[in-house]
């Protein structure tokens, strides 16, 4: 997979680095090619270099705008050195292969920073630029690209090391970042021309994903919203199929999200039920069956899973879809569903069932934006996640295995809470959730008094947070929000601990007869 360079062509806008990397290059015995600002360069500083107008038989024309557009390029770059008919196509046409393209483009995004007029911006898109690096990137099997002077003195390196040639894996990761920066490219110009012309750039066809569908609005109905894949193929709410129902809206698809993406963690838990409102959890149960699993999420909270998301993390059967249709419920999401099952369904018109083909992987790995004024946030997704062995117990009384299944549950539970979160849990199910509060006690105090709420709704003897386990997704600044905790009946706690006041938070459990364990890792969510 070695392939020598014999032949570059370097055409650059920023031209840092541009002469060390010319002259390395012309003493290894590369030819070089160049476009006029750039060969005019590299001969002041006396090195040999032939004009791509040589090479295409055109002059460079209309200010520049066209420089390298020409089959003398393209097909340079393009063509295949393992098939005979592209060798005969070169032969036939005197084309002569091109193994290294280096190209920066057009200061593009540092003419808009600037405050550039119109035509100035509209003149400093780049035609032959992406182009090249486009057709060298889709020919990376044989041909090197650079797009980004500070991957000069990796390819000396690489070339150093073989003889003038560079490996595949270095190619490849070259193209990537290549195609990387044309998508970036382009999206700039779209973001750009879409603030020209005064358009969302909902209406244009491109945001760096892919428009899957234009929404009717976004999250109120003043905002114009639209749905983009990321070509990352997901199981979830991208993917699944609509049966039934009316389109899914703008808060559909990020509830449906939440739901699908928090039930996903109990893949092998055997039958399990997320209820969603507002992107978080108002119910999560596991059972022995699944329509079981979907009524002891429901009795978490059932005001507020009126009007909800319902995940399953196995297909929905007819015995759970008779249970569903009882209430009012936006979205169902589930990997698969029976014929019987859509069949009872059938018959509530305003009900959406989505199907997928299987559950997400909660731990593969992918990227989290969040947008904030002049730029966005990028992180890992939270794919952490915790077993038995990962626990540190720090009271006095070590959880029992029930009061630890349900630890972990809850902890799971928390991760897809809205902090702060705090996760009431009895027998594998919710009894008590409480999310997005500013203070942690009030998480933990709102948790409760809705369990009893429910209890007395339900006519329940005690609340069901007495004899429940709790978690926190941070740790307890203070002691009172475990007090409280144990104040509803709790017995056992989850933390990632951390607290400057962490002996105090042990002294109060051990005094209070709780059991209390460290995850060491903390679930923020925001
Ligand atoms: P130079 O300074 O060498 O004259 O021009 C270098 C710039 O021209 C590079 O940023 C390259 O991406 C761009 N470029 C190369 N070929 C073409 C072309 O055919 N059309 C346009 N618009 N730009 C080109």
């Amino acid at each position: 997979n070695l392939v020598p360079i014999g032949r570059a062509l370097i055409s650059v806008s920023d031209k840092s680095g541009l002469l060390d990397l010319a002259r390395a290059l012309a003493v290894q015995g590369v030819e070089l090619i160049s476009t006029g600002g750039t060969s005019g360069m590299l001969r002041t500083a006396g090195l040999k270099v032939r004009d791509v107008s040589d090479v295409t038989g055109f002059p460079e024309m209309m200010d520049g705008r066209v420089k390298t557009l020409h089959p003398n390029v393209h097909g340079a770059l393009l063509a295949l050195r393992d098939d005979d008919e592209h060798l005969l196509a070169m032969a036939a046409h005197g084309i002569e292969p091109i193994d290294l393209l280096i190209v920066n483009l057009y200061p593009f995004e540092e003419t808009v920073a600037k405050g550039a007029d119109h035509d100035t911006c509209i003149e400093n898109i780049d035609i032959g630029g992406p182009a090249m690096i486009r057709a060298a990137s889709k020919n990376h099997r044989f041909v090197t690209v650079l797009t980004d002077p500070a991957d000069y003195a990796g390819l000396l390196d690489q070339m150093k090391a073989h003889d003038g040639a560079t490996t595949l894996a270095f190619r490849q990761k070259l193209a990537l970042a290549a195609y990387s920066r044309t998508a970036a490219y382009d999206t700039a110009v779209s973001g750009w021309l879409s603030g020209q012309l005064n358009q969302p750039f909902t209406r244009s066809k491109s945001f760096g994903g892919v428009l899957a569908q234009g929404l009717r609005y976004g999250e109120n109905p003043h905002q114009a919203a639209a749905f983009y894949t990321d070509g990352s193929r997901r199981e979830g709410v991208a993917t699944a199929k609509q049966w039934q129902g009316k389109e899914l809206s703008y808060n559909n698809i990020n509830d449906t999200d939440a739901a699908f993406e928090l039930v996903a963690e109990f893949a092998n838990a055997g039958p399990a039920c997320a209820i969603i409102k507002h992107a978080n959890p108002c119910g999560v149960g596991t059972a022995g069956s699944l329509k079981e699993a979907y009524l002891r999420a429901y009795a978490c909270d059932q005001t507020s899973a009126f009007g909800g998301i319902v995940a399953l993390n196995q297909p929905l059967d007819a015995e759970t879809a008779e249970e569903i249709v009882k209430i009012f419920t936006e979205v169902v999401i589930a990997p698969g569903a029976s014929d019987e099952a859509r069949a009872i369904f059938a018959g509530k018109k305003n009900l959406r069932l989505l199907t997928t083909k299987g559950l997400p992987d909660p731990a593969e790995k992918s990227l989290a934006f969040k947008q904030v004024a002049g730029g966005f946030l990028v992180q890992d997704r939270d794919t952490d996640s915790i077993t038995a062995d990962d626990l540190k117990v720090v009271t006095k009384r070590a959880p029992t295995d029930a009061e630890l299944a349900d630890l972990l549950f809850a902890w799971k539970v928390a991760k897809h809470v809205k902090s702060n979160a705090i996760v009431y849990v009895k027998d594998g199910a919710t009894v008590g959730v409480g999310a997005g509060q500013m203070s942690r006690i009030d998480s933990t105090r709102i948790a409760a008094r809705k369990a009893g709420d429910m209890a007395d709704a339900l006519g329940l003897a005690q609340s069901p947070t007495i004899g429940s386990v709790v978690a926190s997704d941070a740790f307890f600044p203070f002691a009172d929000g475990l007090l409280a905790a144990a104040e509803a009946g709790a017995t056992a706690i989850i933390q990632p601990g951390g607290s400057m006041r962490d002996d105090e938070v042990i002294a109060a459990a051990d005094a209070a007869g709780l059991a209390m364990v460290f995850t060491d890792q903390r679930h923020f969510r925001h």
